[in-house]
């Protein structure tokens, strides 16, 4: 399948096998998947269907066992492991369903942490971590700690440290499944005013069809191959900014699980933070003004 132009995200053929003989688990199936810049995608599918083994694939945390991923037309499979994770922390945003903020770091030093590990002076980094909680709606809560701030408030702080370095492309991984269901609309709301008004691409897999809904585009995972979900919505019926969204339960979409829990942590800690723990050592202390 050719991929369209402005394709920022291209994944074909895509295979991950883990473990062997009677532990062997084909946990994706042979994917094909594109997204072409700006547009919101979301992933729904029942547990165990690889959605979490797509988003480690697609952050570079994981090697597929075939096929093929290309972000901003460079084949992963073609960059080394330093290479790998300069795309990750330049160019992929990722947020997680637990949020996975320091709690030593007040909420701006947590937003600007990506931007210094990338290398951006102290102070550059601090003016546009505060300018992107202004963004979230958090002018007001730079200084506090993450114990000090409602869920809602801490996602709206990882959602503001996954935009901060104007990534490429952001995974969410279930971005609401911490949080109580005004909330988790709230949060909903938020991504999409800011994915319209930033034009950025995503890709979040979520369990909640009404959240789905407010994506451009549904794709469903079912034993680890893709299928299109309902048709985009148009952007009126959305109802964008307020907490109202269509039911699309009623949309009969064949493969949403939405009574199960939903998983604990799918990509881990480690993930956002161990890569550049080091790094992140190092830079940490200018905006915390202590050795
Ligand atoms: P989902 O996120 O949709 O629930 P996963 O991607 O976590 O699905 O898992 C897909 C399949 O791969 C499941 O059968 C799961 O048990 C298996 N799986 C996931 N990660 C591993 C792993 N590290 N080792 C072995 N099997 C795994
Ligand atoms: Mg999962």
């Amino acid at each position: 399948m050719p991929a369209a132009d402005n394709a920022v995200l291209v994944v074909a053929g895509l295979t991950k096998v883990y473990g062997s003989a009677a532990t062997r688990v084909e946990a994706l199936r042979g994917l094909d998947m594109t997204i072409r810049s700006g547009e919101f995608v979301a992933v729904m599918g029942p547990s165990g269907s690889g959605k979490s083994s797509l988003l480690h694939l697609l952050a570079g945390l994981d090697q597929p066992t075939g096929g093929s991923i290309r972000i901003g037309g460079r084949d992963l499979a073609q960059l080394g492991e330093d290479e790998r994770a300069m795309l990750r922390r330049r160019q992929i945003g990722l947020i997680f369903q637990s949020f996975q903020l320091l709690d030593t770091l007040t909420a701006q030093e947590n937003v600007a942490l990506p931007l210094a590990i990338a290398g951006c002076p102290a102070n550059e980094a601090g003016e546009r971590a505060a300018q992107m909680l202004g963004n979230v709606g958090l002018a007001q809560r730079r200084q506090h700690r993450p114990h000090e701030l409602s869920g809602g408030e801490q996602q709206r702080v990882a959602i503001a440290r996954a935009l901060v370095i104007e990534p490429l492309l952001v995974l969410a991984d279930e971005p609401t499944g911490n949080l109580d269901s005004i909330q988790g609309e709230r949060i909903m709301a938020l991504l999409r005013k800011l994915v319209e008004e930033r034009r950025q691409t995503m890709l979040m897999v979520t369990h909640d069809a009404s959240h789905a809904a407010m994506a451009d585009r549904i794709v469903c995972l079912r034993d680890g191959r893709a299928f299109s979900g309902p048709p985009a919505l148009d952007l009126d019926q959305r109802d964008v900014g307020t907490r109202s969204v269509p039911d699309v339960r009623s949309m009969n979409i064949p493969c949403v699980e939405c009574s199960v829990a939903p998983p604990s942590c799918p990509l881990s800690a480690i993930a956002f933070v161990a890569p550049c723990a080091s790094d992140a050592l190092e830079h940490v202390s200018p905006f915390r003004g202590t050795p």
